[in-house]
């Protein structure tokens, strides 16, 4: 099978495995797990933060981040395909009686005018008061797009006006900053907090690092507590996301080839399915016209191609580590001959509202 339905489906390397192994190890709710220290240390550095916090998710992460900018009873602002409001099971509003109010685009990369457009400072008693807006960088549902930094200072620039604070959801910001060659802590300076995922194209088993103020850190860190989410010799995770640090970053950019030789294939057998010059980092969206996605995601399967159901009529397919650029060339034609078989594929290019099918 050639998985391409996640770069979460990736397994440890041998010499990940082995860095894992020979971790030194504490009791991190005792602050003595000098492994999970130097990983906080080194992603709060990259993204020019005071200080980190591992965790076990992503999601744990965005909601600690998100947590510490906004009370209960105000609201963030994000995109209406943002991971937050989709894919984190309602834990902003459950758990810490967080309101979104979203706005919408064709591809998930806002411009400042449309989050301005979004703002509302404090109406007193008359509007849930605006208190963060979140960005989320690559896009994953928009298809593995990337907000410039330049459209990013301008929404930094336009919280500080309104004395709102920012995050960002950076689980694939390292495949924008190899896409673009933007540093880390350029991204780092536009935000508040910014969360970053080790378990995606990095390839740890487990792990997200949230950075921000010490101060904030430390709020985060007993919040994390009382979710349940205290760790103690996870210095053997942690070690993980060291060596992908040291050695699966810059390799990216393989997954970014595959990823637009992944669509080439599939346009060449079914041309308008998907443009090849719209694949920005390791993310390929693909309209299946008429055919419901759930349907071309079995037949595919059957072919020995997994992908993810993203909506109605899209496919998604996410390159990574355990993927070579042949078989994603060769998932690509066999996605592009099924869709071949329906030549229609001018159905809807965004439309998000479908069932996921995994
Ligand atoms: C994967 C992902 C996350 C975090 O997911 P977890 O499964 O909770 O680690 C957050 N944001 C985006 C955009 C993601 O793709």
């Amino acid at each position: 099978m050639i998985d391409l339905r996640s770069d979460t489906v990736t397994k440890p390397t041998e010499a990940m495995r082995r860095a894992m192994m020979e971790a030194p190890v504490g009791d991190d709710v005792y602050g003595e797990d000098p492994t999970i220290a130097e990983l906080e240390a080194r992603v709060a550095g990259l993204l020019g933060h005071e200080a980190g916090l591992f965790t076990p998710t992503g999601s744990l992460a965005n909601l600690l981040g998100i947590w510490l900018h906004v009370p209960a009873g105000a609201e963030v602002l994000c995109d209406a395909q943002a991971h937050i409001v989709r894919a984190e099971m309602g834990a902003h509003a459950q758990l810490h009686g967080i309101t979104t109010r979203t706005w919408t685009t064709s591809d998930g990369i806002a411009d400042a005018a449309t989050v301005a457009e979004a703002i509302a400072p404090d109406n007193g008693p008359f509007l849930v008061r605006t208190a963060a807006i979140e960005i989320e960088n690559t896009h994953n549902f928009g298809g593995g797009t990337i907000h410039s930094a330049e459209t990013l200072r301008e929404i930094r620039s336009l919280a500080l006006d309104a004395g709102l604070k920012t995050h960002l959801d950076g689980a694939r910001l390292w495949n924008a900053h190899v896409a673009t060659g933007t540093s880390l802590a350029d991204y780092g300076a536009c935000f508040d907090s910014v969360s970053v995922c080790l378990s995606k194209g990095l390839g740890a088993p487990v792990g997200s690092v949230l950075v921000g103020s010490a101060e904030d850190m430390a709020r985060a860190r007993v919040q994390r507590k009382r979710l349940g989410g205290g760790w103690r010799q996870a210095g053997l995770l942690a070690a993980a996301g060291l060596h992908a640090l040291d050695h699966h970053v810059e390799r990216l950019a393989e997954d970014h080839a595959a990823a637009r030789a992944f669509a080439e294939a599939v346009g060449l057998a079914a041309p308008g399915s998907v443009g090849p010059e719209k694949v920005p980092t390791n993310i390929v969206v693909v309209k299946t016209g008429e055919r419901p996605a759930g349907e071309v995601v079995a037949a595919a399967a059957g072919q020995g191609v997994a992908l993810s159901a993203v909506g109605a009529h899209l496919v998604r397919a996410v390159t990574h580590l355990d993927v070579s650029l042949d078989d994603c060339r060769t998932a690509g034609a066999v996605l592009g001959e099924l869709l071949a078989l329906n030549p229609r594929t001018d159905g809807p290019s965004s439309g998000f509202a479908g069932r996921v099918v995994p």
